[in-house]
């Protein structure tokens, strides 16, 4: 049987970039049919559902190109690597928050990786209607030098460590990423730039060969599937890129090599600036120190130019809220992507919601097909009470969204009760070190 919605008189916001325009759009079964570009009334024999889009405004739902859905709003690399040691329990909590995710008007995320390799399950789990939530693509454990990403020290020479596993040499690699296309990754990640604790002040450097990270892209690509890279600094971005890479998290602080090498290859960056932005913005009011202020200030502020010059010649700038930290709650912060990229890149509301939308729709591998209101496409739709193209800050406002479609099934949410502690999930805190000045209030 055919289930057919209509969302009538509505303002339309196609994710596309186009100006926004009154319409009807018919939605049968989980597909956009029919956009009818006035509003005025259609005659329709079957049975159809009307949905009264007055004074409202339809969106394709949000697309979150860069959600750790496993991690729980962790703190710290301590909290994650040694607080969430129970997978059962992280699964089921990471169940709850996709729900909270999805609510927020979120309606699909890429999930780059996970603890206990959960994202394959999450992902069978939601699509097989088991549990509400976005779609998902996933990928398995990131792979790691043991120098990788930000965790320092804590990274081991080898095995398995909270969201990663260290792979040395070109067997481990090979046979690590034909693992995790086994069992379902859609992308592998890696994890191409490390911070090395005694380094700080360099930054992050590029802990991986050339010739490793054109193996991992090789053996993947053989298997159809897509690389993706965490890299913070010009040599791990253009190293990425000139490898194979499909995609770059960050994509930060390049320079001249990396943007041309970035624009030669064409590759989708997602500059997640979300986290930075909410540490700079509200830090104060969670404790964060003006020495990590100021850090992520300065990564923002110099990376801006390259990446508005990337985005000019034509490289996709994607929206990603790195979700799943204690600075970066699930359904929150999934809208605020675009706000940085408006405030610091000089996008316009129209084209961050396309970054949002259908330029993200490339995370999920639904490029075309997903992230748009239009015929023919995927009835993944968000119904929203206030313009976004005024205010884009509206979507950030649970308050704003009145519907949220996905595969055309009209989602009901259930009301979670708030959380109580669990014991030895999170990491016990003192607070702040208790000086003379402090208890004095100096
Ligand atoms: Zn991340």
């Amino acid at each position: 049987m055919t289930i057919k919605n209509l969302i009538e008189n509505v303002t339309i916001i196609d994710g596309l970039g186009n100006e926004p325009f009154k319409g009807n759009v018919l939605i049968e079964n989980n597909l956009i049919s029919k956009i009818y570009k006035s509003s005025s009334n259609q005659t329709l024999h079957e049975e159809v559902k009307l949905i009264n889009g007055k004074n409202k405004y339809l969106l394709p739902g949000l697309i979150d190109g860069h959600c750790h859905s496993s991690f729980d709003e962790v703190s710290s690399n301590d909290e994650l690597f040694y607080h969430r040691n129970r997978p059962g329990l992280a699964a089921i909590i990471a169940s709850t928050n996709l729900n909270k995710i999805l609510r927020s008007g979120v309606t699909s995320i890429c999930d780059p990786d996970s603890i206990h390799e959960l994202g394959y399950d999450l992902k069978d789990a939601v699509e097989s209607n088991v549990i509400p939530g976005p779609r998902i693509s996933t990928g398995g454990y990131a792979l790691l030098t043991s120098v990788g990403g930000t965790a320092g020290r804590l990274i081991p020479d080898k095995g398995v460590i909270g969201y990663g596993k260290v792979v040395s040499g070109p067997d481990e690699i090979i046979s690590e990423v034909r693992r995790q296309i086994k069992m379902g990754a859609d992308w592998i990640k890696v994890h191409v730039s490390g911070l090395i604790p005694s380094h700080k002040k360099r930054g992050e450097l590029s802990v991986w060969s050339r010739d490793e990270l054109e193996l991992v892209c090789k053996v993947a690509h053989d298997l159809g599937t897509p690389v993706m890279g965490h890299c913070r600094g010009a040599i791990s971005v253009r190293d990425a890129a000139l490898s194979g890479f499909d995609m770059i998290l960050h994509g930060t602080l390049m320079d001249e090599e990396a943007l041309d090498a970035v624009i030669t290859k064409n590759v989708a960056l997602v500059p997640t600036f979300t986290f930075q932005a909410n540490l700079i913005d509200h830090g104060n009011s969670i404790g964060a120190s003006e020495f990590i202020k100021d850090l992520f200030r300065r990564e923002i502020e110099d990376s801006c130019q390259m990446l508005r010059k990337a985005y000019e010649n034509g490289v996709k700038i994607l929206c990603g809220s790195e979700s799943g930290f204690s600075v970066t709650p699930y359904g929150h912060w999934h809208y605020r992507e675009m706000e940085v990229l408006i405030k610091e890149l000089g996008f316009t509301e129209l084209e961050a919601i396309k970054s949002a939308t259908s330029d993200n729709a490339f995370t999920i591998q639904l490029e075309g097909k997903l992230g748009r209101v239009e015929e023919g496409c995927i009835a993944d739709l968000i119904l929203i009470n206030k313009n976004p193209v005024k205010d884009i800050s509206v979507l950030g406002n649970l308050k704003n969204i009145e519907l949220v479609m996905k595969d055309g099934i009209i989602q009901k949410f259930y009301d979670q009760p708030e959380r109580k502690p669990i014991s030895g999930w999170r990491v016990t805190n003192l607070g702040e070190i208790l000086t003379q000045n402090v208890a004095n209030n100096k």
